[in-house]
């Protein structure tokens, strides 16, 4: 079995809004070592060990990489379409029998911090009503580079 040269690609974290630059070296279709990038205009080689983990975040056999619908008590995987059609087919009657409350929405890092959550959360608000749906925090946190838990390539 022959093995491919390593290459060093740069890419940016999506794990949460600082979006600190990576460094990553690649061999045979895998991810072998992230650090952060030196050349970024925002990190500067500053990473957090979220950064370091995206290897395994990316190969990890668990990971959802497409919509999942509960078919005879197991989940499937659907195409979009699909899990749309089944929300739409099943939401209305739950909000219907058991009231507003039913309904939460969650929504994580780093789709959390950015415009979706005005858009999720108004559409939740005025789809279903519901309270239980994310608001955007009054005040966004910094994205400053000062982050002594931060680490950084030397
Ligand atoms: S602080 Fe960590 S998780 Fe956030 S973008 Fe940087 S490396 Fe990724």
């Amino acid at each position: 079995m022959s093995s491919s040269a390593a290459t060093t690609v740069v890419r940016t974290c999506p794990l949460c809004e600082a979006t600190c630059g990576l460094e990553l070296t690649v061999a045979d279709g895998a991810v072998r070592s992230i650090r952060g990038d030196k050349d970024d205009v925002f990190s500067a080689g500053f990473i957090c060990p979220k950064g370091t983990t995206l290897g395994h975040l990316h190969d990890d056999p668990d990971r959802l990489r497409g919509p999942l619908v509960r078919r005879d008590g197991e989940l499937r995987p659907a195409t979009w379409e699909e899990a749309f059609a089944e929300v739409a087919r099943r939401l209305p009657p739950i909000v219907e029998r058991h009231g507003r409350d039913a309904v939460a929405v969650y929504v994580g890092n780093p789709t959390g911090q950015g415009a979706c959550v005005a858009s999720v959360s108004g559409a939740a608000r005025s789809w279903w009503s519901t309270p239980s749906a994310p608001t955007r925090p009054s005040a966004p946190p910094s994205t400053s580079r000062s982050a002594p838990e931060a680490t950084r390539n030397s």
